[in-house]
């Protein structure tokens, strides 16, 4: 017998976040129908419905169909009763980032809009202690050099230290996750290892080709598409960035190759997020209500492209503003790549977790 244990709290939170009334949810399956990406074996998001109108908080929190679900929305246009579960699972993905985070405080930080002015002064007040101890906290004179403000090796050496902690951090809460799968599934024996799941989950998320089934908002592949391999780019073009400052080949000039694909990542950046900033403000019928998560996450890797586009042109100008641009594109930066556990990017991680979850217990 089970006995059940319904978490009001938690169905009343779910139901702020997700706009849906879920007693209204008269567990038709619809849903589960409509949707092409469920499997025909434990469907969902019908059975999601249930834990979230029971208030089941750890069985919705570590189902991993909140995850294969893709957002395309198909479900909530065909429920007959309006509850748009689609809505229901993407607030369920909120509650997750805000539930696994570690440190938790990180979880709050970047889940509300009155904590963002804490979330903006905690890179820079961290920045300017760093360039403070490097000696270098003032405009420096004469032509524009970046290195002069706040030099490659402090620069490099301070936010790689700084990103590998928050993530090694992170991963505490990113296992628990893992284990919470396990343990709310049954804890299944796995019958393929995560490594060989995860290998084939990679070829999946390199095709994106899970939003090919989507009926609806079809545009999202090519949005997610330009964004995702605009983002590969852009690392491997900051990676040489970080070689050629070590070897003294520092700044590139205009010409140099990978300049040019530095400019073809923000070009692909702005393109895909510009799709998805229309797609949401379309509000076309099927599209998912965004949230501030939503916004904080392709307006901090909007702000993050324009920035870096700016302050080249700076650089190349000599703009007497080139090191407060500088500056912010730094925080930026922190907000993508440093807090990406923590807002809606860290979507990479768990969407990879839990399909590689699937994989590795054989669910079709
Ligand atoms: S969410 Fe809508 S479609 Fe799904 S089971 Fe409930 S009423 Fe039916
Ligand atoms: S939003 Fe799309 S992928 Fe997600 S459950 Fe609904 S129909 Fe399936």
């Amino acid at each position: 017998m089970i006995t059940l244990q319904p978490d009001i709290a938690f169905k009343k939170e779910l139901e702020k976040l997700s706009g849906a009334s879920l007693s209204t949810c008269m567990q038709c399956g619809t849903c589960s129908v409509v949707c092409n990406l469920s499997p025909d074996e434990q469907p969902f998001p019908r059975k999601e419905m249930v834990y979230a109108g029971w208030g089941m908080k750890d069985k919705l929190l570590a189902s991993p169909d909140v995850w294969l679900c893709h957002q395309c929305g198909d479900c909530s246009l065909h429920c007959p009763r309006a509850v748009n579960p689609a809505d229901v699972l993407a607030a369920t993905r909120e509650l997750i980032y805000t539930s696994y985070a570690r440190p938790s405080f990180m979880g709050k930080l970047l889940s509300k809009p009155g904590w963002l002015p804490v979330a903006i002064l905690l890179p820079t007040v961290i920045i300017a202690l760093i360039i403070y101890l490097a000696g270098t906290l003032s405009i420096p004179e004469g032509p524009v050099n970046y290195s002069h403000f706040f030099p490659h090796g402090w620069l490099n050496g301070s936010f790689t230290l700084i990103t590998v902690l928050s993530y090694a951090i992170a991963g505490i809460g990113m296992a628990r996750f893992w284990k919470d799968l396990r343990l709310q599934d049954g804890a299944k024996g796995m019958e393929k290892s995560f490594l060989a799941s995860f290998w084939k989950v990679k070829n999946e998320i390199l095709a994106h080709n899970r939003f090919n089934k989507c009926e609806r908002n079809r545009s999202r592949k090519v949005s997610h598409f330009l964004v995702f391999y605009g983002f590969i780019l852009l690392l491997l073009v900051t990676l040489y960035a970080i070689y050629a400052a070590i070897t003294e080949k520092y700044p590139l000039s205009l010409t140099n190759p990978f300049k040019l694909l530095g400019n073809l990542s923000s070009i692909m950046l702005f393109t895909g997020l510009g799709m998805m900033v229309y797609n949401r403000l379309a509000k076309k019928e099927g599209t998912v209500r965004s949230t501030y998560r939503d916004w904080l996450f392709l307006g901090s890797l909007f702000l993050l492209t324009l920035s870096g586009v700016i302050i080249e042109t700076a650089r190349f100008m000599d703009w007497q503003w080139a090191y407060y641009l500088y500056f912010f594109h730094l925080v930026c930066v922190w907000f993508v790549v440093i807090y990406l556990p923590y807002t809606k990017f860290g979507h990479i991680i768990y969407r990879t977790m839990s399909m590689t979850y699937a994989i590795s217990v054989n669910r079709k």
